[in-house]
C-alpha cells in the first residue's frame, strides 16, 4: 500500500475540497434547516467531474482510481453528509454496479450521462418490511414477453425524489429454494408510468439531502435493462454494497476530521478556570481519541481502495472500514458537541449537525450490527468469498484514460 497520494489523487482532493468549502459551506446550514438540497449541488458536481471521477474516460468519466473516489467522499462529508450521500448512491450503488455487472450496451448508454450528471442515479433495495434481512424483500418482477412488470415499495431510498434512474432489486422467483436466489436486479427509468415517489420529512440527519420512498405499480422494464442474470440479484446487490460502504467509510473519516478541527479551534479559544480548555487533560483525551480514530479510519478506507484498484475482492476490508469509521465518526461528533459545551447544543456551530448526520451511517448500507456479523463470520471461518461472475474492474490507468476510439 502506497501512503503517498499521486499527483492526480491530490488534484481530485483539492478540487473537491475547494468546491465543498467555497460553494457549499456558505449555504449548508440554511439548507439543513429547510430540509432540502440546494438545486445547484448535483449539476455542479457533474460539471466538476466529481460524479464521474472513478469512471473510465471511455464511458464519460474522469478515469481516476477508486482512492480518488474515497478522497472525494472524505472532503465532501467534512462539510456535509448529504454531499457524500450523492456519491454513495449515484456512483457507488448505481454507476459502479453498472461498471461491474452491466452489459457493454448498458454501459455505453447509461454510464456517460451518469458520469456527467445528465442523469442522476440511485439504488433502491430496502423495503418497508426488509432492510437488514434483505433476502426477504417481497417487491416482485414478473416476466411478460420482452419486459418485466415490477410491483412493490422501496423505502428509505437516498435521492429517491431527484434521481432519474435506479438500480432496483426485486423478487423474480418466489419459489426459489433459497430466498436469496430468487432475486433479480434491474435498471429502472424512474420517469416510467407507474412510478410514484416522495421525500420523507422529519429526519434526524442528512436533512440537506433527499431520502424517500419509491412505489412501483405495474412498471414495465425492458428485458435489456436487467443487470446480471435472473436469480443473480442478491449477489449484484451485495457487491454494490461493497462500493457504497467504501464511500460511507471514507465519508465518515471526513466527518471525524471535521469534528476534530472544530474541537481543536474551539478548545484553544474557550477559557475556563483561567486557561484555554485545550489545557485540560480530559479535553485533550477527547482530542487524542479523535485524532487516533481519524488516522485509523483513513488507513482502513485507503486499504479497501487499494484492493479495489488492484481488482481484489474487498468485502471484508470494506465492511471493517465502514464499521470502524462510522462508529468513530458518531463518537467524534458527540465529543465535539461536548467540547463546545452549551454552544455545541445549538446550530450556531456545525458540530450538532455532524452528530445528527453521523447516526444515519451506522444504520444504512448494512447497519453496524450487520457489519459485526460479517466480521465475526470471517474471523470464525464461517464465511469465505468465492469469485463473482463479474468482479469490479481493477484500475488500469492506461485503459481507464483511453478515449473510446
Ligand atoms: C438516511 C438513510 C438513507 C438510506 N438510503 C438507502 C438507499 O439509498 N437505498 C436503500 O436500499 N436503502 C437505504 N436505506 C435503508 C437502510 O439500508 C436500512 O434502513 C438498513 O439496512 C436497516 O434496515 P431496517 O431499517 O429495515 O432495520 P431492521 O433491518 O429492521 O433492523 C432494526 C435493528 O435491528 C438490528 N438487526 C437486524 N438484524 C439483526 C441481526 N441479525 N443481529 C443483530 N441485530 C440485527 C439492526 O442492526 C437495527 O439496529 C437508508 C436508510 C437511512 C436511514
Amino acid at each position: 500500500m502506497d501512503f503517498d497520494l499521486t499527483e492526480e489523487q491530490s488534484m481530485v482532493q483539492k478540487m473537491v475540497r475547494d468546491f465543498a468549502q467555497k460553494e457549499i459551506v456558505p449555504t449548508i446550514k440554511e439548507q439543513d434547516r429547510k430540509q432540502e438540497m440546494a438545486p445547484f449541488v448535483i449539476p455542479r458536481m457533474g460539471e466538476l467531474g466529481i460524479l464521474g471521477a472513478c469512471i473510465p474516460v471511455r464511458y464519460g468519466g474522469q478515469g481516476m482510481d477508486y482512492i480518488s473516489l474515497g478522497l472525494a467522499c472524505e472532503e465532501l462529508e467534512a462539510v456535509d453528509t448529504s454531499l457524500r450521500v450523492v456519491l454513495s448512491v449515484h456512483t457507488g450503488l448505481c454507476a459502479l454496479t453498472l461498471l461491474q455487472w452491466g452489459t457493454e450496451d448498458q454501459k455505453q448508454k447509461y454510464l456517460n450521462p451518469l458520469a456527467k450528471g445528465e442523469l442522476v442515479g440511485c439504488g433502491a433495495f430496502s423495503e418497508p418490511g426488509a432492510g437488514s434481512d434483505f433476502a426477504n424483500i417481497v417487491g416482485s418482477a414478473k416476466r411478460d414477453g420482452d419486459v418485466y412488470v415490477l410491483n412493490g415499495e422501496k423505502m428509505w431510498i437516498s435521492l429517491a425524489n431527484v434521481a432519474d434512474i435506479a438500480v432496483v432489486t426485486m423478487r423474480t422467483n418466489p419459489h426459489a429454494e433459497k430466498l436469496s436466489r430468487g432475486l433479480t436486479t434491474f435498471l429502472v427509468d424512474l420517469h416510467s408510468p407507474g412510478v410514484t415517489r416522495d421525500d420523507i420529512h422529519g429526519k434526524l440527519g442528512v436533512r440537506a439531502g433527499s431520502t424517500g420512498w419509491i412505489s412501483f405499480q405495474d412498471v414495465r422494464v425492458p428485458v435489456e435493462n436487467r443487470i446480471g442474470e435472473e436469480g443473480e440479484g442478491f449477489k449484484v446487490t451485495m457487491s454494490s454494497f461493497d462500493n457504497g460502504r467504501y464511500t460511507v467509510a471514507a465519508g465518515a473519516t471526513g466527518l471525524i476530521r471535521a469534528s476534530l478541527e472544530a474541537s481543536v479551534a474551539y478548545a484553544k479559544e474557550r477559557k475556563t478556570f483561567g486557561k484555554p480548555i485545550s489545557n485540560h487533560q480530559m479535553i485533550q483525551a477527547k482530542i487524542a481519541r479523535m485524532s487516533r480514530d481519524y488516522e485509523a479510519s483513513r488507513l482502513l478506507y485507503l486499504r479497501a481502495g487499494t484492493l479495489k484498484n488492484q481488482g481484489i475482492r474487498n468485502t471484508r476490508e470494506t465492511s471493517l472500514a465502514k464499521w470502524v469509521a462510522t462508529e468513530a465518526s458518531f463518537n467524534a461528533a458527540s465529543e465535539a458537541v461536548q467540547i463546545h459545551g452549551g454552544y455545541g447544543f445549538s446550530d450556531e456551530y456545525n458540530v450538532e449537525r455532524y452528530l445528527r448526520n453521523a447516526k444515519g451511517a451506522m444504520i444504512y448500507e448494512g447497519s453496524n450490527e450487520i457489519q459485526q456479523l460479517i466480521q465475526a463470520s470471517y474471523a470464525l471461518g464461517y464465511r469465505k468469498d468465492k469469485p463473482l461472475r463479474r468482479e469490479l474492474p481493477a484500475f488500469d490507468e492506461e485503459y481507464w484514460q483511453e478515449e473510446n476510439l
